[in-house]
């Protein structure tokens, strides 16, 4: 799950980590009366889940509560990489000496968290790490230890080579670590990590990615889930509960069983095809969930091609038949829709939609082949 910058800045100073204060709006002219709380020169910042918002327009200082106000109301509703800004963040200015980076991801190719640092912050770390790999350090982190005092110093003086800001810097990347981890993220970011003309170091900029299958284990940080800002369609399929990925080929695909799901993403590769979604229905698949399903992957104008393909064990065909059968009455589909069922009623599902007018078959290889053909 996604957040936003004030919100992972909310997580960063309950880890007394050194973010500047704000106060969130969707209205410029309350913009400008948090400006004038603040008093002096203040940021206005889009709060949508990309970065790059200070090239994209995004992010405005601003001296008084008019310029506030202006600032506000010219990001509001602006479009930020497909995303529409409804908040801004306004924020006191921080006056900036230099701008280092300093981030944690999850590397799954090393099974574990990697610290990053770089001097050179305020631009995307990809684009240092193509122009510039060398300025950026890694060290990986041993989950079952955390980030230790040495590598917290190592790391800290890459950024800084006065010891009293390496220091304070090994202080931040500490706390950083624990704001990561007890929050089960996925990633953290500090973008840019500000040295001030008096040098002390704050954090202007938080991004922070919190992993979905630990969200039971923080309440308070699932209620941060800003449904707004979602994707129309991972949203839906989140509450109809289906686990739904969107991807960029042209054949749907609806699947029982995250392992099919996959094999079935595999097959329609191989036979030439690009599958448009990972979408799997679950065990017992109940005849909402497909009609949900279906709505899903419709809503997708690339989808030229439908496969069902269902192995029924728990889940019965005879459901999801009745299901598909329901669904596409309702939908008004233009699409042609290949289906496979095997296993509990699969002679009653295959009867049902036969009896409905649709292509039905217990075969996957020839499904697959059928649905690929039919997407051109
Ligand atoms: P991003 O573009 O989405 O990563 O947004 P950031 O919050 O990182 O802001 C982009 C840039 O705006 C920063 O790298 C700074 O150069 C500038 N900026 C942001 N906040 C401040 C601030 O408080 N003071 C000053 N002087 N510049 C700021
Ligand atoms: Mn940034």
């Amino acid at each position: 799950m996604n957040i936003h910058e004030y919100q992972a800045k909310q997580i960063f100073r309950d880890h007394d980590l050194p973010a500047p204060p704000g106060r969130v709006t969707r209205d410029a002219d309350e913009a400008s009366e948090i400006a004038a709380d603040y008093g002096g020169r203040v940021v206005v910042k889009a709060q949508v889940h990309t970065g790059g918002r200070g090239k994209a327009g995004g992010v405005k200082l601003a001296d008084d509560p008019e310029e506030a106000r202006e600032a506000a109301d010219a990001i509001l509703g602006m479009d930020i990489k497909g995303l529409t800004v409804r908040k801004v963040l306004v924020t006191p200015a921080v006056d900036i000496e230099s701008e280092a980076y300093a981030g944690i991801v999850m590397d799954r190719s090393r099974d574990r968290p990697v610290f990053m640092v770089s001097p050179e912050g305020g631009m995307d770390i990809e684009t240092v790490a193509e122009e510039k790999p060398e300025a950026i350090f890694r060290q990986p982190i041993d989950p079952a230890y955390g980030l230790l005092p040495h590598q917290a110093t190592t790391l800290a003086y890459r950024l800084y080579d006065e010891p009293k800001l390496a220091k304070e810097a090994a202080g931040i990347l500490g706390k950083l670590w624990k704001a990561y981890r007890g929050s089960d993220a996925t990633m953290v970011e500090i973008n840019p990590l500000v040295r001030t003309p008096d040098d002390e170091l704050r954090a202007i900029d938080a991004k922070m990615n919190l992993d979905d299958n630990a969200l039971f284990r923080h309440p308070d940080l699932e209620e941060m889930r800003d449904v707004e800002a979602e994707d129309d369609s991972e949203r839906k399929a989140r509450e109809a509960g289906l686990s739904y990925i969107k991807l960029d080929g042209d054949v749907g695909c609806c699947v029982n069983g995250a392992g099919l799901a996959m094999a079935t993403m595999d097959l329609v590769k191989y036979y030439g095809g690009d599958p448009a979604n990972f979408l799997d229905i679950g065990g017992s698949s109940s005849p909402d969930k497909v009609v949900s399903a279906l709505e899903i992957i419709t809503d997708d104008p690339s989808v030229s091609s439908i496969l069902f393909n269902i192995f029924g064990g728990i889940t019965r065909c005879d459901d999801v038949a009745n299901g598909i059968v329901e669904a596409t009455s309702r939908l008004d589909l233009d699409v042609p829709i290949t289906i496979r069922l095997t296993g509990t009623n699969e002679e009653e599902a295959l009867e049902i939609l036969r009896d409905n007018g649709f292509e039905a078959m217990s075969d996957m290889d020839e499904a697959v082949q059928r649905a690929v053909e039919a997407a051109g």
